[in-house]
């Protein structure tokens, strides 16, 4: 059975499902798991059969493996695509891994609709029920009202910046039309959005009181889900033990580490790209061996707009001969002087196994306009920048799968204004615009917000 231990190593060893609902373990880490299970030969079968198998593992002793098998179908079913992730080939032997055929067209869905129902099932299972908040720039928290929306036992409340998401992403949080779910606009800045949710958490009467929880991107479940899709593109590759190279457009660095606990696992996995836009610490790290924060620079792919990238803090941990301790010191440094470096041996290990590229907003224009011209298929600029990357840094020979992370109509005006076209959004959501809105709007203000999420949980 495997426990999860925290990147700090100042907290108990614990359960999966105690991880799922925790969150962010009690010494402020993030949990991993204290030995990977390795995959037994490549899982056959459709998508839901092989994160079934993948997953089984994880969740082993914590949660029973019926339900667990039926939650896994029911998440993938909410899926548009039979194949649920399907891999297209782009060009000879470059391919393109669309993860954005769930409900809200990013692949924040593909773990998140599995990740609800655990929440759910667990609940139930405990006889709780609690209240999420959470802040979101746009697609995570689309997704995650979509992953719960219905459940008797979980109240979410979402706080997104007014005016500061696209009118896509706002309508998907507004439109939902479920007794659970609320969409706050809140007069302020993202960064203003997430200091209210942390104020929340250091309430305490109130946290206890409405039983505060979160889902965010530092979640293990999230991770685990992730895993499955990189297992997943390998079989329907069919080159059995030939290894892949995987480029993935990243902001949190979540999905390019599940790709890394994939080769933990034993898939063969050649070189993960990490691409970047002009937001490109993680480039730099690649580089340089150091980490130096900057300005975030607002671009085209916003959902990558990120400089302190949270999961970063799970590989540290490993490079760092999975000391806690020496982690959490490198961390407190980053935090107090926006630098840190890494030994000479440490950034080996690190350019052994990743390559960092970077877009700029020019760039991943002309990517989208190309790849529209040549193969006649509208990308949506988070794609793009993975694409251009991925081309920038293949080597002769190399199979390179680029991870498509959002579907080109949920960010139309890059699209449109690189190829002259606008893209349809899906028929689940074609009348999307016409809709009816249900938001309440707030100004940046602790106990107003905090009065509210009173009033709406059940
Ligand atoms: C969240 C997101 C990313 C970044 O993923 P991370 O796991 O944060 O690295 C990339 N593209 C899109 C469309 C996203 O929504």
């Amino acid at each position: 059975m495997v426990t999860y231990r925290s990147t700090r190593g100042r907290a108990p060893e614990i359960g999966f499902a105690d991880t799922l609902l925790g969150g962010l373990a009690p010494d402020g880490g993030l949990y991993l798991p204290d030995a990977w299970p390795s995959l037994d030969g490549l899982p056959e079968g459709d998508y839901s059969a092989v994160a079934a198998a993948v997953m089984a593992p994880f969740v082993a002793g914590s949660i029973d493996q019926d339900s667990f098998v039926e939650m896994v179908a029911e998440a993938y079913a909410t899926f548009r695509h039979a194949e649920v992730c399907p891999l297209v080939e782009l060009e000879d032997g470059h391919y393109l891994l669309e993860l954005f055929h769930g409900p809200t067209l990013a692949f924040k869905d593909v773990a998140l609709q599995l990740v609800g129902r655990l929440f759910d099932h667990e609940l139930r299972r405990r006889n709780e029920r609690i209240t999420i908040v959470g802040a979101t720039s746009g697609d995570t928290g689309s997704a995650a009202m979509d992953s719960v929306r219905g459940s008797e036992l979980i109240d979410m409340v979402i706080l997104f910046p007014q005016g500061r998401t696209s009118e896509v992403q706002r309508r998907q949080m507004t439109t939902l039309d479920a007794p659970n779910v609320h969409a706050v606009a809140i007069d302020g800045t993202f960064d203003d959005c997430q200091d209210l949710v942390k104020a929340m958490f250091a309430d305490e009467p109130f946290r206890d009181r409405v039983r505060l929880s979160a889902v965010n991107s530092i979640n293990w479940a999230r991770v685990m889900a992730q895993l499955v899709y990189y297992v997943w593109a390998v079989q329907q590759l069919g080159r059995g033990q030939q290894p892949t190279t995987f480029c993935v457009p990243t902001g949190n660095f979540g999905n390019v580490f599940a790709g890394h606990g994939a080769r933990r696992m034993g898939l063969p996995v050649d070189r993960l790209i990490v691409a970047s836009n002009t937001n490109d610490i993680l480039t730099r790290l690649l580089v340089s061996g150091e980490m130096r924060a900057e300005q975030v620079v607002p671009t085209l792919s916003p959902s990558m707009d990120i400089q302190i990238s949270s999961n970063l803090e799970r590989l540290l941990f490993e490079l760092l001969g999975e000391d806690g301790a020496a982690t959490e010191a490198l961390l407190r440094t980053f935090r107090q002087t926006g630098v840190a470096a890494l030994t000479s041996d440490q950034h080996q290990q690190l350019v052994a196994e990743f390559v960092g590229g970077r877009c700029s907003d020019d760039e991943t224009l002309s990517i989208i306009a190309d790849v529209q011209q040549r193969h006649g298929m509208l990308v949506d600029p988070h794609t793009a920048v993975g694409i251009g990357t991925a081309r920038a840094q293949r080597r002769a020979d190399e199979t390179v799968v680029t991870l498509a992370t959002a579907h080109p109509a949920k960010f139309p005006d890059a699209v449109e204004q690189a190829t002259g076209i606008r893209p349809a959004l899906p028929e689940h959501l074609a009348d999307l615009f016409e809709r009816d809105e249900q938001v309440s709007r707030l100004p940046n203000d602790l106990t107003m917000v905090e009065d509210f999420v009173e009033s709406v949980r059940r």
